[in-house]
């Protein structure tokens, strides 16, 4: 019932020219239906801090050397991934099992070596052709002249650690007969402080078409509190949610309504910010090719970009919770009856 009131709803949308542009936003948003909630909670719940913090103070320890691209220390970075995903049996899209999408130093510019994007996989069982992308870069900037680490703990070690984090849960849930509808891939991407190049390179050379990716959910840093929230640290800015999708941001907004109550900020996503976050992250590469993103950011602080961007600077209960938001976004994405609609 529920689905013909959604598709009549779209009909009225896209027909009647006397609907005010508010009165059709309001028919979106009223028509956002969430799809197995009793799920989503559940295997939200296997997202914990305790994995999270494991995680990441493996991945941004010294031992990685700041993970610049195409070094060695970036090499032992992938190969740390490609070893959880292999212990933990979710698979790559590649029939090889390589996981590994290798980006030739020749694109890449001078200052870098060969380097990788890494690739995990949860195929869907009904609409397997559509691609959910939840992506996050796991280069950094390598080590400095006097031989400090730049660890990247927060950049972008946290969204790395989260996209482990979820692909276990949706795992964990397809071996229990919950497998989702349409397909995830999780993308490791190298090379964004190279200038979001393997993000360029993964959309100029797609795994799956983008034609049949429907959303990008990417992450760039959220295991920190800005200076703004030092009281308030329920937060995560949102930028790109509405660009191209007014129903990507009203399915957003109510699964954060529903599940995890953080305070939504959208005050970088304003066109005219200066800071310009929705060109410097990887989902721009996505975006550019019309494919619907929504970036997850905690904001800058005193130890971006620096060799103090270490593991114990890092919120895990807020990691936790922001990690759920994203995870719940993707399942409502890769579950609910209708690919989401690009209006703009
Ligand atoms: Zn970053």
């Amino acid at each position: 019932m529920k689905i013909l009131v959604y598709a009549s709803a779209f009909i009225l949308v896209g027909s009647c020219a006397t609907l005010s542009n508010k009165e059709k936003i309001q028919a979106i948003a009223d028509n956002i239906e969430i799809s197995q909630p009793d799920l989503i909670k559940k295997y939200s719940e296997t997202i914990t801090s305790n994995e999270l913090k494991a995680n990441l103070y493996s991945f941004s320890s010294d031992e990685f050397r700041g993970r610049k691209t195409g070094s060695p220390g970036q090499k032992k970075g992938v190969n740390f991934l490609r070893d959880y995903y292999m212990s933990k049996n979710i698979p790559s899209p590649y029939p090889d099992s390589s996981y590994f999408q290798t980006i030739p130093k020749a694109y890449l510019g001078n200052d870098y070596g060969d380097s990788e994007n890494v690739l995990a996989f949860i195929k869907g069982k009904e609409k397997p052709n559509e691609v959910i992308v939840v992506s996050a870069h796991h280069d950094h900037e390598g080590v400095d002249k006097d031989g400090n680490i730049y660890n990247g703990a927060d950049d972008d070690g946290s969204g790395t650690v989260a996209l482990m984090e979820m692909a276990d849960a949706f795992k964990k849930a397809k071996e229990d007969g919950y497998g989702p509808k349409r397909s995830i891939l999780f993308l490791h991407l190298t090379a964004e402080e190279a200038g979001l190049q393997g993000s360029r390179y993964y959309t100029e050379n797609p795994v799956f078409p983008l034609e049949n990716t429907v959303a990008n959910l990417n992450i760039d840093m959220i295991g920190r509190v800005d200076k703004y929230h030092t009281e308030t640290p329920n937060y995560v800015y949102l930028i790109g949610s509405n660009r191209l999708s007014t129903e990507l941001h009203y399915i957003s907004e109510t699964v954060n309504n529903t599940f995890s109550n953080l305070d939504l900020n959208y005050k970088y996503n304003a066109e005219d910010e200066r800071n310009r976050y929705y060109y410097r992250s990887d989902h721009y590469n996505f975006a550019k090719h019309n494919i619907p993103v929504i970036f997850y950011f905690n904001g800058e602080h005193e130890d971006y970009h620096q060799t103090s961007d270490t593991a114990d600077k890092i919120d895990y209960n807020v990691l936790e919770k922001r990690t759920k938001l994203i995870f719940a976004t993707a399942w409502q994405l890769a579950n609910q009856e209708n690919r989401i609609i690009v209006d703009k």
